[in-house]
């Protein structure tokens, strides 16, 4: 398998520090809002390769932090009068809710920054005693002169951003010793919110938080690093030359990055006001059309949000679901019986289907082109399992179609024990509406479940149904 890794810009084959297991993190999100879909671009995109690492049967690690204490949190409390915890706690919950409604895996863990202070600590005072970091009135820069390799990701010229750097002057950091120097502990201002540390009372700058939370949970040398591409530099560039001097080992070694949704061709981004939330997307579509949008381009390429793209992935998702759900009858009501060995070539071709998803896959993440393996999969079916066709066909063609999509966290299939409370709480309205003597409402109910093939029967228990 090929990542294209942006510290050696080179697609590289991937190999695990421990063979079978994988180790990887990627950057969340500040938790001051809801998620916009620019910031479900990499949820999607590194859960599917995470997927796709566990189809290959590895082991995954996956660890993805929220950014809890920031500038725009502390803005936003004071804006509503509520604490900066309570907004953060808030706007959490509200992540984890479009995370699941979009079949985003939970991390193995999701780590908060202000649960992790002490270690932040620890590691700003190793940076101190080793030479890397200096403390000035209570704030504590890392000093990127110590550090040889800073830039080495970001492929920048040093001494042209050290010179652009020193026009633009933030006030307050007159005291660096350097123009590229970062803040890793500031002190605190007045009414934020603050930890006791060793400089001052005040909190960690961003960079170190991820660089402590890789290390607790992952170990000081990771597999794989990912975030948006806005990340790599200064933020991934700063989690290196902290991590890679406090450890005295390599931080990561593959790194990977999304790049941006656009909409009219411009970033999508909260401080430009041009921006869906995933909430807002949810009132028109199923956040499924949205996945299959996300991946209908490779990870690394610009994507323009547009509702044309969208109306193309709701039908493309509508011709993978037509296709299950014809199988998935197939297989209930089909014939009993050995296949033939026409249907045994049929079978065997379909099975084939996921080598070829896997080489799109193995290449760097080609979602787009795994796709697309979906889609000649799903011509293969409805060419040639008609219905009438035996259950052993339809049952095997459907295991690989529903194995393959659920790789991309694509739900083809809604699950029985959904579909069953759905229909039992239809046949609950449908009462309370013949209670009512509101019989249009009653009958209309009635003729939606005869269309999904429910029957009802009035019994002397109540009404009960089954499928037909
Ligand atoms: P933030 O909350 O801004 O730190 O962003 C969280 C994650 O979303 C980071 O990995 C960003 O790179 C990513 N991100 C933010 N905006 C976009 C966008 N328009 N397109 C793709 N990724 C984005
Ligand atoms: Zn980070």
């Amino acid at each position: 398998m090929k990542i294209f890794n942006s510290l050696t810009m080179t697609k590289q084959e991937f190999t695990p520090i421990e063979p079978g297991k994988v180790s990887m993190y990627v950057c969340g999100p500040t938790v001051y809002n809801l998620i916009h879909i620019g910031n479900a671009r990499p949820m999607i995109v590194f859960d599917t390769f995470r997927r796709y690492l566990e189809h290959k049967g590895y082991e995954v690690n996956y660890v993805s932090n929220f950014t809890d204490v920031d500038d725009k949190i502390i803005k936003a409390a004071v804006e509503e009068g509520v604490t900066a915890e309570e907004i953060a706690k808030r706007y959490i919950e509200e992540c984890r809710k479009d995370m699941a409604a979009m079949n985003v895996k939970p991390a193995t863990t999701h780590p908060q920054a202000t649960l992790e202070i002490d270690g932040m600590i620890e590691m700003i005072g190793e940076l101190i005693r080793s030479g890397h970091a200096y403390e000035k009135n209570g704030t504590v820069y890392f000093s990127t002169r110590s550090f040889r390799s800073y830039g080495e990701l970001s492929h920048k010229n040093l001494d042209d951003l050290r010179s652009g750097f020193r026009d633009l002057k933030v006030s307050g950091e007159e005291e660096k010793e350097d123009p590229l120097d970062f803040v890793l502990w500031k002190p605190k201002k007045e009414g934020e919110p603050f930890w006791t540390s060793p400089w001052s009372d005040g909190r960690p700058g961003w960079h170190i938080e991820c660089s402590v939370m890789a290390k607790r949970y992952l170990g000081d040398t990771i597999d794989i690093h990912a975030g948006g591409e806005d990340l790599i530099f200064p933020h991934h560039e700063n989690e290196i030359a902290q991590s890679t001097c406090a450890n005295g080992v390599p931080f990561a070694h593959y790194w990977m990055h999304n790049a941006f949704l656009n909409i009219n061709n411009k970033k999508m981004s909260k401080s430009l006001g041009n921006f869906f939330t995933v909430r807002d997307i949810a009132a028109q579509y199923d956040l499924q059309v949205l996945r299959l949008f996300m991946l209908s381009a490779h990870y690394r390429s610009p994507l323009n949000f547009s509702a044309d793209l969208m109306e193309s992935a709701k039908a493309s998702l509508e011709r993978i679901r037509n296709a299950a759900e014809r199988l998935r009858d197939a297989a209930a009501n089909g014939p009993d019986r050995e296949l033939s060995d026409r249907e045994r070539g049929i079978l065997e071709t379909a099975q084939g289907f996921t080598a070829r998803f896997d080489e799109r896959m193995d290449d760097d993440n080609n979602t787009a082109d795994a796709l697309s393996v979906i889609f000649d999969l799903v011509r293969h079916a409805n060419t040639n399992v008609q219905d009438g066709a035996p259950k052993a066909l339809a049952a095997g063609v459907l295991d690989v179609l529903t194995e393959l999509a659920d790789v991309l966290g694509l739900i083809v299939l809604e699950k029985k024990e959904d579909l069953d409370s759905e229909i039992e709480s239809m046949i609950e309205q449908r009462q309370a509406a013949r209670k009512a003597r509101d019989f249009a409402t009653a009958d209309r109910i009635r003729d939606e479940l005869k269309a999904k093939g429910i029957e009802l029967l009035d019994t002397r228990e109540g009404v009960k149904w089954k499928r037909i």
